[in-house]
């Protein structure tokens, strides 16, 4: 059976690239009726953080990525990672390095000088130990093949093929016991029983030199496909000013998770030219033939649009959870904290279907709700304030009694009393709808105004106009 595994170093939070490299590996997994594993990779004391951990976990959750099994952390297979090493020392395919810190200068000097990259020069290949200078902790090093080529037959790439002399022999162990990035993972994805590697492109060269690892200890290596990373719109590497956020900052800008993921999926795969896919769709569809070569390019206006298409399709009552479950990091600067009030909730949800028709975020939602939870005085935009002339709040006073005396509030019964009004003043129905709406919600736009009059209520309706044409 197919086992997949996203394996991401919790040294930041889940990026955007990271987030799309999950999704393809839980839709292959799923796809595939496999298993998808998590891995932690913090093998990198320094720079790992339990914070990173949790927004990892926290991002996955939300996207609604879940992983089988336990969470594995590398960091503590450590000892496993020696072990290995130790075997591949026993069996004549690693060696010990006493290369001291000074040699190993030179040979990057002189790397520098001839414009290469640094290569060992094997020296202690072939050394006996007993030459070893006295002081100097070992690494271990793989005994790499010196002749022949090494190949990796990629999904995306196709076949990619390395000389063997280009690839020095790399450390597998440190001085200080500790494994390298290269083992760790190679013995991991082994124990782990990886069929399939779904990763960036920035590993293909790494797929080389755990190959060797793999055939040195004579286990089979996973298949590989490496995904070209995310660029920009402009076609420069993904930068945070591109949208290189973490997904904990995509929620905060209000993008539901079942968009955003519909978005990734489409971020470097295809099928035929649908751009909409439910998550059924997408396991049902996605294969790994069909993951282009070229970066591909994020673009916020799309990823917007979706996101306004997922905000229609929602129902009011999921719309008013998903805003509820934003408020504790963007609810402050709008004086609200969740849970809402129960009456604001009621309130929202009715206002809703005005609402969502034009937002392409929770945020453009919240805000154009904002009507509904100002405080009063209600704070007027200058286009609201300039609309109420005193010719217009004239008109206010006018038509009050009339919504004061309705026997009924709704919108249909507001709706015919202005209209009434307006023909029996000889106005449009616009004269009175301008000030209405901006003395109602503080704005010279929002969603239709009898709705915005029904959703308010009559008390507080009548106590905005009564500011307004004060
Ligand atoms: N930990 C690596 C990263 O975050 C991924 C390693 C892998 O997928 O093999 O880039």
């Amino acid at each position: 059976a197919v086992v997949t595994r996203f394996a991401p170093s919790p040294t930041g939070y889940l990026h955007i690239g990271g987030a799309r490299t999950a999704l393809f590996n839980w839709l292959y997994a799923r796809r595939m009726g496999g298993r998808m594993l998590l891995r932690i990779e913090d093998t990198d004391r320094e720079r790992s953080t339990q914070g990173a951990i949790d927004a990892i976990l926290d991002g996955m959750s939300w996207l609604g990525l879940d992983w089988d099994g336990d969470v594995v952390f590398q960091y503590a297979r450590a000892g496993r990672h020696r072990e290995v090493a130790e075997s591949l020392l026993a069996s004549g395919n690693a060696y010990r390095c006493y290369a001291t810190p000074e040699e190993l200068t030179q040979m990057r000097e002189r790397a520098r000088a001839e414009g290469k990259p640094l290569r060992y020069d094997g020296r202690w290949r072939d050394r006996d130990p007993s030459e070893a200078p006295a002081g100097i902790k070992p690494v271990i090093r793989l005994r790499a093949p010196s002749e022949g080529e090494t190949v990796v037959d990629d999904a995306v790439q196709g076949r990619v093929t390395w000389q063997n002399r280009d690839l020095d022999d790399l450390v597998l162990l440190r001085s200080d016991g500790n494994p390298t990035y290269m083992l760790a993972v190679v013995v991991d994805d082994h124990d782990m029983g990886v069929t399939q590697v779904i990763r960036g492109d920035d590993h293909l060269t790494n797929a080389a030199r755990q190959g060797q690892i793999f055939a040195a200890l004579g286990w089979d290596m996973p298949a590989m496909a490496h995904i070209p990373l995310i660029h920009g719109a402009d076609g420069a590497k993904l930068s945070k000013r591109h949208g290189a956020l973490g997904v904990d900052a995509y929620r905060d800008l209000g993008y539901l998770p079942a968009a955003l993921r519909n978005y990734l999926v489409r971020l470097g795969w295809s099928h035929g030219d649908q751009e909409v896919f439910s998550t059924e769709e997408m396991v049902a569809a996605f294969d790994l033939k069909a993951i282009g070569r070229s970066p591909a390019r994020f673009d916020f206006a799309k990823l917007e649009n979706l996101n306004g298409l997922y905000i229609r399709g929602s129902t009011d009552a999921a719309l008013v959870e998903a805003i509820e479950s934003i408020l504790p990091a963007v609810g402050a600067a709008r004086g609200l904290s969740a849970p809402l009030p129960a009456g604001l909730r009621t309130a929202l949800t009715a206002a809703m279907p005005g609402l969502k028709e034009r937002a392409k975020t929770l945020i453009e939602l919240l805000d154009s709700a904002y009507y509904l939870y100002a405080p009063r005085p209600l704070a007027l935009d200058d286009k609201a304030r300039a609309l109420l002339t005193e010719e217009a709040r004239g008109r206010l006073a006018g038509i009050r009694p009339l919504l004061e005396a309705l026997p009924e509030w709704s919108a249909a019964s507001t709706e015919a009393a202005v209209r009434q009004f307006a023909d029996a003043s000889g106005l449009k129905l616009g004269q009175m709808a301008q000030p209405l709406r901006a003395a109602l919600t503080g704005r010279t736009t929002s969603p239709p105004l009898f709705d915005v009059m029904a959703v308010l209520g009559r008390d507080e309706s009548l106590a905005r106009l009564d500011e307004a044409a004060k």
